[in-house]
């Protein structure tokens, strides 16, 4: 059976999106941002239980296509780079948005987005990434698309707002001491290019893959944390020689990787994704081919995961404006080139948001979310069956801190069982142990002596497992 489309799910479960966000604030995924002070827009917490999932999917990735690849390493780079990086890079010109201000309430959106939304109400598709600000006024005006917060249609023109957070280095916010955060990890993966080539044994190809924050100054609502002031990104370059390399055959193979990662790794059904090839006017003017995995979020197919054959564009530019030599030597031929690149670049929290709305079941009155044991932020709960008798603490306990030394666990010993299945099933715990008078008494023939009861999470059976042998059954139950 497959699982319902989260659209159609929306439809059959009632505000899927909504669910989702209550749900992460009522167990600890994600918090609003700054919420005592009256909430900050585009910005949350990650919480107790969001910290582990999100890192899981990270440690996952890293596992998956740096450290199990021999064609791949990693790196950490600073968000503070050379200011020049950004001009290098474009980002300083092009990184910008068209925004539109209402002259009555003064909301200030993307005009993409403000049309997109437009046409999307009304079950129409309009696609004008890459459009001029004169193309998008006229859109705006032949449409008269209306301010969503008050109703307006009056508009300013379209203008161009950068989004990159500008700060100042040092106490004097003069011009030579302005400096951004970065607005992707990519780029100091090519200001290290030379460093990595030099003081490692790679060869073409091969890639390097990053994991980090990057900031980007969005000023219209982002669903949830699908689009936020910061996020994690996990980016990689993957560099060749075009002559000896076919591009085609390497972008088909990240193809592959990714959609692989996404639906076996993170167990996402593959018919809620599809990938969408970026036109003409979209793609950059140096990309030979640029695609989007998008996934079917309750607010429709938006990017996840891009793919971009970038050329040697990057390398080029950065050799342009730092003068120095940013070309590979072949160690057998002696050629001496600038690499090409291709990038897989996503972003964490938005395989979050994705991997927590693919999982939300709802089975009658019980809600649970199906992750992978090993996204799962606890593997396993460990509860003795009344609180206040010291003889089930104390086995509990022991279970509960042997345990600890291989997974994350949780442990809870308010209310009753029924209730406690409840909260571990909303987090996602894929097994809930629990020690009970069998595994003190042993039960009426007295073989449960020495067992625990596991319950599983997905089919709400239990079953009896040896105290000595949990450790393994868990192991092989998650790590398969
Ligand atoms: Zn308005």
């Amino acid at each position: 059976m497959t699982k319902p489309l989260p659209s159609e799910k929306k439809d059959m479960t009632n505000n899927l999106m909504e669910k989702i966000v209550s749900l992460s604030k009522r167990r600890g995924f994600v918090f609003p941002g700054s919420e005592i002070y009256g909430g900050l827009a585009n910005s949350y917490e990650y919480g107790p239980v969001g910290v582990e999932l999100k890192r899981n999917i990270q440690d996952e990735w890293w596992r998956t296509f740096v450290r199990e690849r021999s064609d791949m390493v990693g790196l950490d780079s600073s968000i503070i780079l050379h200011p020049k990086t950004w001009e290098a890079s474009g980002h300083v010109a092009g990184l910008v948005d068209a925004m539109v201000e209402c002259k009555k309430c003064h909301t200030r959106t993307r005009a993409d987005h403000l049309i997109e939304n437009h046409f999307e109400a009304k079950n129409e598709s309009m696609s004008v990434e890459g459009k001029p600000e004169t193309e998008l006024d006229a859109i705006i005006n032949e449409n008269k698309i209306k301010c969503p917060v008050c109703g307006a249609f009056d508009w300013t023109a379209v203008r161009k707002f950068n989004l990159l957070f500008e700060t100042h280095v040092g106490i004097v916010p003069e011009a030579q001491s302005k400096v951004y955060l970065r607005g992707e990890t990519a780029q100091g993966i090519f200001v290290s290019f030379k460093n990595i080539i030099d003081s490692t044994r790679v060869r073409l190809p091969f890639g390097v893959g990053q994991l980090g924050k990057s900031f980007r100054n969005e000023i219209t609502k982002g669903n949830f944390i699908f689009r936020t002031l910061e996020f994690e990104q996990a980016e990689i370059e993957y560099f060749f020689d075009p002559e000896t390399s076919d591009w085609k055959e390497l972008y088909d193979g990240w193809k592959e990787a990714m959609e692989k990662f996404v639906t076996e790794n993170l167990g996402v059904e593959k018919d809620h994704l599809r990938w969408r090839e970026h036109g003409d006017k979209e793609r950059s003017f140096y990309s030979k081919k640029t695609e989007d995995l998008e996934y079917n979020f309750p607010f429709g197919f938006k990017e996840l995961w891009g793919l971009a054959y970038r050329t040697d564009y990057d390398l080029n530019q950065h050799m342009k404006f730092s003068g120095v030599d940013l070309s590979y030597t072949d160690p057998a031929t002696g050629k001496k080139f600038v690499p090409h690149v291709i990038e897989p670049a996503v972003g964490v929290n938005r395989l979050m948001a994705m991997v927590m709305l693919d999982a939300y079941t709802e089975d009658g009155d019980r809600v649970y979310l199906k992750l992978k044991p090993r996204l799962a932020p606890y593997k396993a709960a460990v509860f003795p069956l009344l609180a206040n008798k010291p003889q089930l603490v104390e086995i509990a306990r022991k279970i509960y801190d042997d345990l600890l030394k291989d997974f994350t666990v949780a442990w809870d010993d308010r209310g009753n069982i029924g209730k406690r299945y409840y909260a571990q099933d909303e987090i996602g715990t894929p097994f809930c142990i629990t020690v009970d008078f069998d595994t003190i008494e042993g039960g009426e023939d007295g073989t449960h002596k020495g067992t625990v009861t596991v319950r599983d999470r997905d089919t709400g059976t239990q079953e009896r497992v040896a105290i000595e042998k949990l450790q393994e059954f868990l192991h092989g139950k998650i790590y398969r």
